[in-house]
């Protein structure tokens, strides 16, 4: 069944919802976009709200050439992106970016996240690492990578939908925070063995749909937002 707008748009504001009750950030900065499925055009929310914030109202209609067709909000300089990771890969259906305080974090390091638990292990050898944010920048290092680390900046992650890429998000926000506070110890790495045989099964697990239920009723349950 292919989605309306009026059920991509539910789920762009479910997301943004979603991503700020789970720690995602709580500043201006940060997009989410699903693409209409079929056409060159996508989804996405506003600029001057925090994603807590986020109502119908500030959602935009923005089509590959990086203009807005429908809304009349102000839209984030960096956007671009967005129609670029659509126009590359096609089996692509959502795009997430934060400023999530532990992946930004971890983002000056400068370097993918490390295999401090198993979770992590959807990212292991999936981070491009871009110099920026332009999709000129990102082209290059996109590859089959499920996400983007921005040096000094943040995250990216993709999806085949929405939800996926928004469980995604949280899930790599849950490893660049032990990445941070173990990467000046002598905490150990997974081998990368266990690595390849954790990925597998993570492809095989239900873990992100759980995961982005859990994200739906924290922001139900309480639409502020969490300490970092
Ligand atoms: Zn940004």
């Amino acid at each position: 069944m292919t989605m309306n707008d009026k059920q991509i748009r539910q789920l762009v504001l479910d997301a943004c919802h979603g991503l700020a009750a789970s720690g995602c950030g709580n500043t201006i900065g940060g997009h989410v976009s699903m693409r209409v499925p079929g056409r060159d055009l996508y989804w996405t929310n506003a600029l001057d709200r925090a994603l807590d914030e986020m109502e119908d109202d500030d959602l935009l209609l923005v089509n590959f050439d990086g203009k807005v067709v429908e809304g009349n909000r102000p839209i984030s300089p960096g956007i671009d992106f967005h129609q670029g990771i659509y126009q590359q890969r096609l089996e692509i259906n959502g795009v997430v970016h934060t400023h999530g305080p532990w992946g930004t974090t971890q983002a000056a390091l400068c370097r993918p996240v490390r295999m401090y638990h198993n979770l992590s292990t959807y990212f292991y050898n999936k981070v491009g690492v871009s110099p920026d944010d332009t999709i000129e920048a990102i082209a290059p290092v996109l590859g089959d990578n499920v996400a983007i680390m921005i040096p000094w900046h943040g995250a990216i992650t993709i999806g085949k939908t929405l939800p996926e890429a928004a469980a995604l998000h949280v899930t790599y926000e849950y490893a660049a925070r032990l990445d941070v506070k173990l990467a000046a110890t002598e905490a150990p790495e997974i081998p990368a063995d266990a690595c390849d045989r954790l990925q597998a099964l993570l492809s095989k697990a239900n873990y992100l749909d759980l995961t982005w239920e859990l994200m739906l009723r924290r922001a139900k349950a309480s639409p502020g937002l969490p300490e970092a």
